[in-house]
C-alpha cells in the first residue's frame, strides 16, 4: 500500500489553459480521500496526473518516497477505475478479470523461458495464483455467480462491480476512481458507496476517489479535498468541511440545499446590518476590521420563531415537502432564502413566517464571493 505526496504540482494544458494550481497534498497509507469541486475544477487532471496519465507541469507526485514525475503509468503500481467501465465486451467477467494478470505473465514468459525445465511449474502455479485472485475479487464484490457471462449480459451495477474487480485483482499499492459511480441511477449509487466505504475497510487501501458529487464525497472520504478552479480551497474530514468551512465558496458547495449567503456589514453594536435587516451575529466570530462581510446560515439553522427584532421577516413562496422534511423557499429584505425545518403543518405559500438563525449552521466571512471564513476567538470554546 501506499502513499502519494504532492508537492506544488500543476499542469498548463497547451499554452494557456491552467487546469491545476499548485496542489499540495499528502494521502496517507490506507486513506481514502476524495477530490471533490465542481466540474472543470481540475479534479480528473489531478487524479490522471497521479497515475502517470497527464504529464505534469510543475511540482512533484511521489509514490512511496518514490519520484514518479518521469514514471510511465504502468510502472506506477496503481490501478484506476473510470466512469465508463471499459470491459472488454467479447469476453466473460472472468477473462476481463483475469486478462490484465495474464497479459503481464505474458510479457515475462520469455524470461521463464530461460529457466527451462522450471517453467511448466512455475505456469501453473501462476495460473492457478491468478485463478484465486479472480476468484477473491468475485467474491469481495458479491460477483461469483457471474463469472461466465458477458458485459452485455450484466446490469449496470453488475459492470461497474467487474471494473472494480479488475483493479482488485492487481493488487495495486494505490486505487484511483474517477467518477466511478456515475453512470448509475441514484439507488443503486447510494448501495455501491456504502459498498466501496466497507471495501475500504477490508482492504485498507490508499484510495483516491474523484467526485464532482458533495454528498457522494462527503460519505465516502476520510478526507476531503475540495477544489475551485484549479485551486485546493479546503483539504479536511468530511465533518470538518461542513461545520467549519474555509471560505464562502466551500460552505456554498458542501451542504444541500446550499447555504444561505447575505451580503452586509458589522455595525457598531456589532450586528450584522444590510438593507432591511438587522440580525445577531455569533459573538465568537472575529468580524473583519473592514467591517464588509457575509453572514451565511445553513438552511436548517433557521427557527420559525415569533416576530422579533432578532428575526428576519420573510413570506413563503414555495413549500418543498419531503416528508421528514420541509423546505420553505422565503421572500426576505436579504432576497430569496432557504429555509428546512421538521413538518409544519400550519404554514402556507403566501404566509408571513419570522426566521431567527441560530447555532452552529451560521457563519460570518470577509466579503466577497470567495471570502474566507472569518476567525474565531479562541477564548469562547466554540471550536
Ligand atoms: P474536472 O475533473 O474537475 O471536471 P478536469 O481536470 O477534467 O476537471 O479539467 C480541468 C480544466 O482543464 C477544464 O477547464 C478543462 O476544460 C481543461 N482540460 C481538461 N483536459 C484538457 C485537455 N486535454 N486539453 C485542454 N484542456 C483540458
Amino acid at each position: 500500500m501506499a502513499e502519494v505526496l504532492l508537492e506544488k504540482v500543476g499542469k498548463t494544458y497547451g499554452n494557456d489553459v491552467r487546469a491545476v494550481e499548485s496542489v499540495d497534498l499528502s494521502i496517507r497509507d490506507g486513506e481514502f480521500v476524495v477530490l471533490v469541486g465542481p466540474s472543470g475544477c481540475g479534479k480528473s487532471t489531478t487524479l490522471r496526473m497521479v497515475a502517470g496519465l497527464e504529464e505534469i507541469t510543475d511540482g512533484r507526485i511521489l509514490i512511496d518516497d518514490r519520484v514518479v514525475n518521469d514514471v510511465h503509468a504502468s510502472e506506477r503500481d496503481i490501478a484506476m477505475v473510470f466512469q465508463n467501465y471499459a470491459l472488454y465486451p467479447h469476453m466473460t467477467v472472468e477473462r476481463n478479470l483475469s486478462f490484465g494478470l495474464e497479459r503481464r505473465r505474458r510479457h515475462g514468459s520469455r524470461l521463464r523461458a530461460l529457466l527451462g525445465g522450471a517453467y511448466g511449474r512455475a505456469r501453473r502455479e501462476e495460473t492457478d495464483a491468478i485463478r484465486s485472485r479472480v476468484r477473491d475479487a468475485a467474491r469481495m464484490l458479491g460477483i461469483e455467480n457471474l463469472l461466465e457471462r458477458q458485459p452485455r449480459a450484466l446490469s449496470g451495477g453488475q459492470r461497474q462491480r467487474v471494473a472494480l474487480g479488475r483493479a482488485l485483482v492487481r493488487e495495486p499499492k494505490a486505487f484511483l476512481l474517477d467518477e466511478p459511480l456515475s453512470n448509475l441511477d441514484a439507488k443503486l449509487r447510494v448501495e455501491m458507496r456504502t459498498e466501496l466505504r466497507m471495501l475500504h475497510g477490508q482492504l485498507g487501501a490508499t484510495m483516491i476517489y474523484v467526485t464532482h458529487d458533495q454528498e457522494e464525497a462527503m460519505t465516502l472520504g476520510d478526507r476531503l479535498v475540495v477544489m475551485n478552479e484549479g485551486v485546493v480551497q479546503q483539504v479536511d474530514a468530511p465533518d470538518r468541511v461542513y461545520e467549519r468551512p474555509a471560505n464562502r465558496f466551500v460552505a456554498g458547495f458542501v451542504g444541500t440545499p446550499s447555504m444561505n449567503f447575505i451580503e452586509g456589514a458589522i455595525d457598531a453594536s456589532g450586528r450584522f446590518v444590510a438593507e432591511g435587516i438587522s440580525l445577531p451575529v455569533p459573538d465568537h466570530f472575529i468580524p473583519p476590521a473592514t467591517g464588509g462581510c457575509t453572514l451565511g446560515i445553513r438552511p436548517d439553522a433557521f427557527r420559525i420563531v415569533d416576530a422579533s427584532p432578532d428575526a428576519l421577516a420573510c413570506t413563503v413562496r414555495t413549500i418543498e415537502y419531503l416528508g421528514d422534511r420541509v423546505d420553505f423557499i422565503v421572500e426576505s429584505a436579504a432576497g430569496q432564502l432557504v429555509c428546512r425545518t421538521e413538518p409544519v403543518r400550519d404554514v402556507s405559500e403566501g404566509d408571513q413566517l419570522h426566521l431567527a438563525a441560530i447555532g452552529g449552521g451560521v457563519h460570518l466571512f470577509e466579503a466577497g464571493a470567495s471570502g474566507v471564513r472569518c476567525a474565531v476567538r479562541s477564548d469562547t470554546g466554540q471550536e
